[in-house]
């Protein structure tokens, strides 16, 4: 049976690795229809538009959805996708593929997920004029005691975080790192957060994360303060399984993981909510490179895959995943971040012949 996935470019180099990833998908001949809606009303190149109610409708009946990345034009459309959409668990895999670029000595077995806190914490953004705090909460103070109005003039950002937000999150993190140790992983969740120093925000979500992962039963579970847990993802990047981040935390750690295996443009995401979910690559519309055509696709085609498995094609999925290993193991059409000279067009046709050979 036919399904129909809405496919939404953004901008930058987006537009570029969402439309060789959707020829890979439609020379691969799967059952699936892809629609390209118009993402905006009225954007400039720097100024955002709005996404179209029939265009909301659209991605919302579809099977699946696959974002390419925002800059300054299309940010509404993630803005709608990930927050307005409610898609609070940001799912990152970092996996190291033979022939892949990474900077590391032994790169070989890193495979572990990032599970992002998508829609609490400090995004999305709630800021606002010091002296507006000063007015409503006038006895606030800091750890040495300072008031709000004591530092003059300024501006503030609010973090949030709520047990139900992190009990969801941190069940999403406990079932995904059961479905790892099914295929032979550890069965181990690692919290990420700075509870030393947050000790009411960042302490409720160490502490609910760990009795969810302990009530669980039959997982591990360790945590590490922030500024260690990057430490550990360079030099321990193996001795990871699901690391479940705050949300700021785990928009950082991503781009981190995502370099020690080769780079930005290899780390793909799936974002979930209550019966929502879309895919997107990790990394931005890059204006560096955008329009040269140079851009590696990998991130894109692998959510793609995800994408696929989230609707039910895991069969499909699985091969595409597969020719994408393939593609680096061969090692002849790479981009040039990955130190060949293909094109993004030429690299995704050179997964899709591999998926074709499969
Ligand atoms: P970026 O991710 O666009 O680029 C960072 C660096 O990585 C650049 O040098 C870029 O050339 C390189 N890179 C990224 N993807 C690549 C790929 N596929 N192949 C090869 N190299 C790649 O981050 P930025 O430059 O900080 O942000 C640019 C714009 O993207 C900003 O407007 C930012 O807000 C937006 N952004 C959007 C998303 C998203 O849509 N989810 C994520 C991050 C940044």
């Amino acid at each position: 049976m036919t399904k129909t996935v809405v496919a939404l470019p953004g901008e930058g180099i987006g537009i570029e690795v969402v439309d060789a990833t959707c020829d890979l998908l439609v020379g691969a001949g799967l059952p699936l229809k892809i629609l390209t809606p118009p993402q905006t009303d009225g954007a400039t190149p720097t100024v955002a538009g709005f996404v179209p109610d029939e265009t909301k409708r659209t991605a919302r009946e579809a099977d699946g959805v696959l974002f390419g990345a925002a800059g300054p034009a299309t940010t509404n459309v993630v803005s709608w996708l990930r927050w307005g959409m409610q898609a609070w668990a940001g799912m990152r895999p970092i996996r190291f593929r033979p022939g892949m670029r990474s900077p590391l000595a032994d790169p070989e077995g890193i495979d572990y997920v990032i599970v992002r806190e998508n829609s609490e914490g400090i995004y999305p953004g709630r800021e606002g004029e010091l002296a507006d705090l000063a007015r409503v909460m006038p006895d606030l103070r800091d750890r040495s005691g300072r008031t709000v109005k004591e530092y003059g003039d300024g501006r503030f950002a609010v973090k949030i975080v709520t047990p139900a937000g992190v009990e969801r999150v941190a069940r999403f993190a406990c079932r995904l790192a059961r479905a790892r140790k099914a295929k032979g992983k550890p069965g181990k969740v690692t919290c990420v957060t700075k509870s030393n120093v947050l000790r009411r925000t960042d302490g409720l979500f160490h502490e609910i994360t760990e009795r969810v992962v302990r009530e669980a039963g039959d997982l591990t579970f360790e945590h590490f303060h922030v500024d260690d847990a990057s430490r550990r993802l360079v030099r321990f990047p193996k001795s990871m399984d699901v690391v479940l981040c705050m949300n700021q935390y785990g928009d950082i750690l991503s781009d981190l993981g995502a370099e020690t295996v080769g780079g930005l443009g290899l780390a793909p995401s799936g974002n979930f909510g209550d019966g929502w979910a879309y895919f997107e690559s990790v990394h931005g519309s890059a204006p560096d490179i955008a329009g040269r055509g140079i851009a590696n696709p990998t991130a894109t085609i692998l959510s793609a895959a995800m994408m696929l498995e989230h609707m039910g094609l895991g069969a499909e999925a699985a091969r595409l995943d597969a020719a994408v290993g393939r593609t680096y193991r061969e090692g002849k059409t790479l981009t040039p971040d990955q130190g060949g000279a293909a094109t993004t067009r030429q690299m995704a046709q050179a997964v899709l012949a591999a998926y074709r050979n499969a």
